[in-house]
């Protein structure tokens, strides 16, 4: 793996990537071929920081998804991994390795879940959305909810779905956190065009505790991190 450069590469893909999402949200239509392949090289660059093509597959195919929770990772799990005290005292090299094997990680992950989706929510009535990857649908009517996605910042739960649904075996390790060693947020929280706006994917039946954090909630830890900003 090309450790040295992953965090420059990463950095410069969320960047091209934000601009080439907004672009395609504005116009409601397909980037032209020039910002194509320039997001397209930049895309490249950090695939093969990986070694084995399966693993540069991956990320390819993850970071061309519109709903890939891209801005998330990089705040939790790029920004703010190094400064955890656990990760303090390691040097640039080791943090990028980890980081990018956290990365690649999520993408297994995050793609195993499209799948499952894909196969089980051909009408929405999973996510609440066709997940149709069109810049012409847009996000569910929310209400009071402006998307931030930090009620879903967890590192697991109780994975208790919703009614009769029985979800995919591996939904409950997902949920719990097992699925992976870093887990800052949840892995059904997706991303909408690298907006910085989080949606669930799976709202309809989303588990039992999620159903709890209503708008007091939600509140409260607003009130909660921006005490935390004013404090830094
Ligand atoms: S923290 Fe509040 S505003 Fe942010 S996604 Fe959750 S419910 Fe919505
Ligand atoms: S299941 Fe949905 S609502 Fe619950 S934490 Fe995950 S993304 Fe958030």
């Amino acid at each position: 793996m090309v450790t040295s450069s992953f965090h420059k590469r990463f950095i410069e893909f969320c960047e091209l990537n934000s601009h080439c999402r907004a672009l395609e949200l504005e116009t409601g239509s397909s980037l032209n071929s020039e910002t194509l392949n320039s997001w397209q090289e930049t895309l490249d660059l950090l695939k093969d920081c990986y070694q084995q093509s399966r693993e540069r597959e991956l990320v390819a195919k993850a970071l061309v998804d519109p709903y890939f929770p891209l801005s998330k990772l990089r705040k939790l799990n790029v920004e703010q991994f190094a400064a955890e005290p656990k990760f303090a005292d390691l040097t640039e090299n080791v943090l990028a390795k980890i980081v990018a094997e956290h990365l690649l990680k999520w993408t297994e992950i995050f793609l195993s879940i499209r799948e499952d989706l894909a196969k089980l929510d051909r009408t929405g009535q999973v996510s609440g959305m066709g997940l149709t990857g069109s810049p012409n649908e847009n996000l569910p009517e929310a209400g009071w909810c402006d998307y931030c996605g930090g009620c879903c910042e967890i590192r697991g739960g109780p994975p208790e779905f919703t009614g009769s649904f029985a979800p995919p075996g591996r939904w409950h390790a997902y949920f719990s956190g097992d699925g992976c060693e870093h887990q800052r947020f949840c892995p059904f929280l997706f991303e909408y065009f690298a907006s910085s706006k989080f949606f669930c994917s799976i709202y309809q039946v989303k588990p039992k505790c999620c159903w709890v954090f209503d708008r007091d909630e939600c509140e409260f830890l607003q009130n909660d991190v921006a005490r935390e900003q004013a404090r830094l």
